[in-house]
């Protein structure tokens, strides 16, 4: 073969590397234009308020009343948003009990690799973790809904090195969405049923940058109760 013929593989690789590349770049873009938006609109309709209500202006009233309506946009999640949902990490860590996942593996067939979350900034700008390029940045599923980094075989982590934070310290012990009963390996079919069956097209709709900061997202894999 023509050592400059690249494999179909190969070629998929880069063309899926460079995919990622052109949406963190797009979704960049996309959170500075509207982060922008959101501070004008803020500007102006605190002004115009302002000239309605007193019909005078100074610096220490404008700052305060734009402060205000821009509280009052996130609030009522009116803020523009380009539908990115990044996970933080700083929220209360749960505790860990440690489980046996190969003599499990049999019955949960890796279930927990179903439940859905977003990456950190972290994971995202490391690159090891793919996302899902329809809905940044939650872990990418395939059809059958099961993490893209798992494998089927035999089970294990195709990143286990560089597996997401909350991978590393989920626990299914206490997870009473997986098991009815833990001790005697009774799965919770119901609920796995329901919500864990197939990859579906879900959307993001809540806003997850105000003011350039991340809000606190719990996940399905954050389960601590
Ligand atoms: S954490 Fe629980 S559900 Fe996940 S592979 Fe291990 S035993 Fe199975
Ligand atoms: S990154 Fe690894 S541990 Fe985490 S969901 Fe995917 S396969 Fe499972």
């Amino acid at each position: 073969m023509d050592k400059h013929i690249k494999k179909p593989n190969e070629n998929s690789n880069e063309l899926d590397l460079q995919m990622e590349r052109g949406s963190l770049f797009t979704h960049t873009s996309l959170t500075r234009l509207s982060a922008r938006i959101n501070e004008s609109d803020s500007f102006l309709y605190a002004m115009v308020d302002l000239m309605v209500k007193k019909g005078l202006l100074t610096t220490e009233e404008i700052t305060e009343f734009v402060q205000e309506v821009r509280n009052e946009s996130i609030e009522k999640m009116e803020t523009a948003h380009p539908g990115l949902a990044l996970r933080d990490d700083r929220g209360g860590e749960a505790e860990y009990t440690p489980v046996n996942c190969e003599e499990r593996w049999s019955v949960c067939k890796a279930i927990c690799c179903k439940l859905d979350f977003a990456l950190n900034a972290e994971e995202v700008e490391n690159g090891h973790v793919k996302w899902d390029m329809g809905r940044p940045y939650f872990i990418r599923h395939n059809k059958q809904g099961f993490c893209t980094h798992l494998n089927q075989e035999n089970k294990c982590c195709g990143v286990y090195e560089d597996r997401p934070k909350v991978c590393k310290k989920y626990s299914c012990a206490k997870d009473e969405r997986i098991w009815k009963d833990f001790e005697k390996m009774e799965l919770n079919h119901e609920w796995i049923n329901t919500h864990l069956k197939e990859s579906k097209l879900k959307f993001v709709e809540s806003p997850m940058f105000t003011d350039q900061k991340i809000i606190y997202k719990k996940t399905d894999r954050d389960y601590d109760e």
